[in-house]
């Protein structure tokens, strides 16, 4: 079985992880200082700003989970005992009198003098109303204690969190109306080739339409940013030049094309005259070119334009660059090991990324892997790592990242 996760050799390419490394040292430098006060239910996909500390004990008595009787544990001798008070959630209890229990339903406060709550099923009502416990109970039975979730003063969200539907839920439970965001990265997207024209338009000879535009604008908005749809940049200088001059006001120009070998570059040039420009070549397929810089002081990353690259390196690349600047610590997608279901019989010097799916528990890929096969990740629930210099025959092991990790 070939191990996972161990990087090969790639040559002169550069690896992933290295490429993700340096993004996010860039990310970290330009991180996003303002921040925003935004009501609860507004928060949904945003970058916790500050700590959240608990100013209160959860929960905030210790309370019933069960819908049964209060009791003493001491006072059980196998007499039925008096039901001396009715507790339902939302009211306030009289101690407990000794000797005595309370019927209590689930989430209500446990009276002082109980420690122990029996459940319903376990008690068998007498003709006189009085309650005979079936069997012996131990101390602390059926009560969620106070502070049981967190205690005041205790850390519950980072700063930098990602807050979604189960922390906001938390944050309610801690009584937060309102909680501080980092603002929103405003990113332009623009996508380069004199060969691109919208849908709608009638497609004319050497003509394809953009979909790499309306890819990057859905999913840049999953992740809660601003989308400036800066549209199609024709393959010449002048028009570049123009186009990025006029994008004011932008944490990241988003560009996609023309970073191919052997064409001419006209975002490379522009950015070489007004800024600076790095370009890589990865260890990743898709993908294997990809530009990063500067335009009059506005970052700048240029993906592949082939669909399936543009997708595999904004997942991985810049995606986890575009979190990071909102100062999201865990920006990486979860992957997992799966058995493979497929053969690699021929080793590659780049670290594949196939669209592929789980099927009985083994991942099996499209089986058209061209980087300009969009219907690949259509058809694909993940994507399965395959790294340099590695061949794999079916039941070794890959390593399999969901696309709903990357997708919002
Ligand atoms: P480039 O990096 O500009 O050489 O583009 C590589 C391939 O991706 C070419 O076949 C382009 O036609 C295609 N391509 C580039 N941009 C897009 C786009 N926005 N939508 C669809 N295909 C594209
Ligand atoms: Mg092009």
């Amino acid at each position: 079985m070939n191990p996972v996760g161990k990087p090969g050799k790639a040559g002169s390419l550069m690896a992933v992880e290295v490429a993700l490394a340096r993004l996010l040292e860039m990310a970290e430098a330009s991180t996003i200082g303002e921040r925003e006060r935004l009501p609860l239910a507004q928060v949904e996909g945003r970058i916790l700003a500050d700590d959240l500390v608990s100013t209160l004990d959860l929960p905030p008595w210790p309370n019933s989970a069960m819908d049964g009787y209060a009791l003493r544990v001491a006072d059980w001798t196998g007499e039925p005992l008096m039901v001396s008070q009715k507790i339902f959630a939302g009211q306030v209890p009289e101690p407990l009198k000794p000797g005595t229990c309370a019927r209590i339903f689930t989430g209500a406060p446990v009276p002082a003098g109980a420690d122990c709550v029996e459940m319903q099923e376990n008690a068998e009502v007498q003709a006189d109303e009085r309650v005979r416990f079936i069997e012996a109970m131990a101390p602390g039975q059926n009560i969620r204690p106070q502070g049981q979730e967190t205690t005041v003063g205790e850390l519950v969200l980072p700063a930098g969190t990602r807050l979604g539907p189960i922390e906001q839920g938390l944050a309610a439970s801690l009584g937060c109306a309102e909680l501080n965001v980092v603002r929103k990265v405003r990113v332009a997207v623009l996508s380069t080739g004199d060969e691109l024209i919208e849908p709608g338009q009638p497609l004319g000879p050497g003509q394809i339409y953009n979909s790499n535009r309306v890819l990057l604008c859905s999913w840049l908005q999953r992740l809660g940013c601003v989308v400036i749809d800066a549209g199609i940049l024709p393959d010449d200088l002048a028009a570049t030049r123009a186009r990025l001059g006029e994008l004011k006001d932008v944490d990241l120009i988003l560009s996609t094309g023309g970073v191919s070998v052997g064409e001419a570059d006209f975002l490379g040039i522009a950015l070489r005259e007004e800024g600076e420009l790095t370009l890589w070549k990865l260890a990743i397929k898709p993908g294997k070119p990809l530009t990063f810089g500067h335009f009059r002081g506005v970052p700048v990353i240029g993906l592949p334009g082939n669909p399936a690259s543009t997708l595999v390196t904004f997942a991985l690349l810049a995606r986890p660059y575009l979190l990071r600047r909102q100062g999201m610590k865990e920006v990486e997608p979860l992957k997992f090991q799966v058995p493979a279901g497929f053969d690699w019989p021929k080793a590659g010097n780049r670290r594949e990324y196939l669209r592929g799916r789980l099927e009985n528990g083994r991942a099996i890929i499209y089986k058209n892997q061209s980087s300009g096969v969009l219907r690949s990740a259509a058809w694909a629930d993940g994507l399965v790592e395959v790294l340099e210099d590695r061949t794999l025959i079916e039941g070794d092991d890959v390593n399999f990242i969901p696309l709903s990790e990357v997708l919002s």
